[in-house]
């Protein structure tokens, strides 16, 4: 195949050489793709001017040795509310460099792709509540990457009930991929406390896709340490995002 057409969401630009730039897009049909625009960087590139971060775009590619290079794109949605807002900036380019930094070149699902677009719609229409769009967004996507935690019972000795313990708190372990209860605690030290409320929470987000209507500090704790758990590193617009 010597041509491809998808839609896609703009993630980032590099510059490129001296008149180029290269292009980082989730496409809805062949994951996170790298693409080069010739002269991209000239004042009457004709392209150049579709390919701006948020952008929703249907872009056709064409097959290259070193690179793949964009030959037509249009922009299908530019997310002008979102970008008009410095918040909303700020918190929708989190979600653009969590998506590349946690998917892989040529990773493909569709779900993936409808989650990032319908993330990006919600924060443009929102009126406050970003912290729960992201959690909703992170555990979401890291369940769509294969980490779905277990939320039903105690993942190192089973126990059933585990969340009606005394003191109706648990533990979640991210390296063991769900709760622990009082005794099993011991095996992962770096599991967090969750409480009985939380671990509802996000059984709702993940079942009935549903985003929780208040903000819980304790929630978008417990996300972060999920997503830092399988990102390893900072991400630049981190620093930014728990400031507000
Ligand atoms: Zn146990």
């Amino acid at each position: 195949m010597l041509y491809y057409r998808t839609l896609g969401i703009v993630l980032k630009s590099q510059n490129h050489q001296e008149a180029d730039r290269t292009y980082t897009v989730y496409t809805e049909k062949y994951g996170k793709i790298k693409v080069l625009v010739k002269g991209a960087r000239k004042i009457n590139s004709k392209l150049a001017g579709h390919l701006e971060p948020f952008n929703l775009i249907d872009l056709t590619v064409v097959k290259g040795r070193a690179w793949d290079k964009i030959i037509n794109v249009s922009t299908v949605e530019s997310f002008s509310h979102l970008k008009r807002n410095f918040r909303k900036i700020i918190y929708g380019s989190y979600i653009l460099e969590i998506v590349d930094n946690l998917i892989k070149e040529h990773h493909q699902d569709k779900e993936v792709f409808k989650l990032l677009k319908k993330t990006l719609n919600n924060l443009q229409i929102a009126k406050q509540s970003f912290c729960q769009i992201i959690d909703y967004f992170v555990l979401r996507l890291l369940c769509f990457l294969g980490y779905e935690p277990n939320l039903s019972f105690c993942v190192f000795c089973k126990k059933k009930k585990v969340i009606l313990s005394k003191n109706k708190f648990v533990f979640i372990s991210w390296k063991f991929g769900g709760l622990l209860c009082s005794q099993c605690k011991k095996f992962d030290q770096n599991s967090s406390i969750i409480s009985e409320e939380n671990v509802r929470k996000i059984k709702e987000m993940l079942t009935e896709n549903l985003i929780p209507e208040n903000h819980d500090q304790s929630l978008t704790k417990i996300t972060n340490s999920f997503l830092k758990y399988h990102l390893e590193k900072e991400l630049e617009s981190e620093k930014f995002i728990f400031g507000f």
